[in-house]
């Protein structure tokens, strides 16, 4: 099938590509990022907005679209950072880890060059990477509108599947991934029936570790088994503990009974939440391993 009609637009600049949002945001304007999520859906007119607001001219260093900012606080992603640039920006690896942990399982490399992270974040697939990133690590997505911007945090942003707190006539300019206290690790592990596709089930997790090497803070984000990225704390099941007696399978039964998986044609949803189970004791296992680094093995 080929897309329905729509008038394409091309802007030069931030200005003009708010205004023209701001003129039809409220008939069916679309932003067009990397298009890897969108042009699919208008091919098989399952989106059929009036008008497509393309924004890949913006990328002027003036403009600030298509920059990766790591600092101490962490990494700032705009709107045009292709997901490989993410995924080989070393200084954005060295303040948060788990950004390039999860993109080296976001489809393939031909789609991560041209795909956004932002854009991912907007189309606010329940079964992406990037949604339960910016979820567990509590970042947040900024969006901009002719006359102002608004900075919406992850647990606000996700509202529902495919759904997010963009409003029409809004352009998210960037998101932002917080770094994590000393002694942190992240992992990120999923099942998918074929590399590069969208996980069947997938867990995200950060664990913090004290000066003895006991968890203070344990959390998961998953994927793939809810309407949004269901975050658990899991610091209760698992913490004040050393991390090498952790007790992992307690955290485990904690997440199973928080997730409400669906079945479809992947897999029953008794089988997702049995696998979400054991991908959670992986990651949470190697993010406490990453977090006590050389000194605590
Ligand atoms: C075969 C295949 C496999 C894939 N596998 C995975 C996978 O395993 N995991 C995964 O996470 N993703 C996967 N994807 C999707 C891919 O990661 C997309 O790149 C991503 O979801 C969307 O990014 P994009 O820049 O291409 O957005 P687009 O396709 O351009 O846009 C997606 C949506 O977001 C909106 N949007 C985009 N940018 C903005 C913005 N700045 N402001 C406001 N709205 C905006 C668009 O209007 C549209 O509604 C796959 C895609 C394909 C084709």
């Amino acid at each position: 099938m080929k897309p329905s009609p729509f008038d394409y637009h091309a802007p030069a600049d931030l200005d003009e590509a708010l205004d023209v949002l701001a003129r039809v945001g409220p008939d069916g304007g679309k932003v067009l990022a990397g298009g890897q999520s969108l042009i699919p859906l208008l091919n098989m007119r399952l989106a059929a907005p009036a008008h497509l607001v393309d924004i890949n001219r913006l990328t002027g260093p003036d403009i600030g679209l298509a920059t990766v900012e790591a600092g101490p606080g962490g990494v700032r992603v705009g709107a045009l950072a292709r997901h490989a640039a993410v995924e080989r920006s070393a200084p954005a690896a060295a303040v948060q880890p788990l950004l390039g942990q999860a993109l080296r399982l976001v489809a393939h490399p031909v789609i991560r060059n041209r795909g956004t992270v932002v854009g991912s974040l907007v189309h606010a697939d329940p079964s992406a990477e990037l949604p339960a990133v910016l979820a567990l690590l509590g970042g947040s997505v900024r969006l901009a509108h002719r006359g102002g911007e608004r900075e919406v945090a992850a647990a606000e942003f996700f509202t529902g599947p495919m759904e997010s707190a963009a409003a029409p006539g809004e352009l998210a300019v960037s998101a932002f991934f917080p770094a994590l206290p000393p002694r942190s690790g992240t992992a990120f592990c999923e099942v998918a029936r074929r590399h590069g596709d969208y996980a069947m089930a997938g867990v995200a997790a950060a664990v913090t570790l004290d000066e003895d090497f006991r968890i203070v803070a344990a959390r998961v984000a998953c994927v793939s088994v809810g309407p949004i990225p269901v975050v658990v704390d899991v610091a209760d099941a698992c913490g004040g503990r050393p991390a090498a007696s952790a007790d992992w399978a307690a955290a485990a039964a904690a997440v199973r009974d928080r997730i409400e998986p669906e079945a479809d044609i992947h897999a029953t949803a008794d089988y997702r939440r049995h696998l979400t189970g054991v991908l959670a004791v992986r990651a949470l296992r190697s993010a406490a391993v990453e977090a006590a680094g050389e000194e605590g093995t």
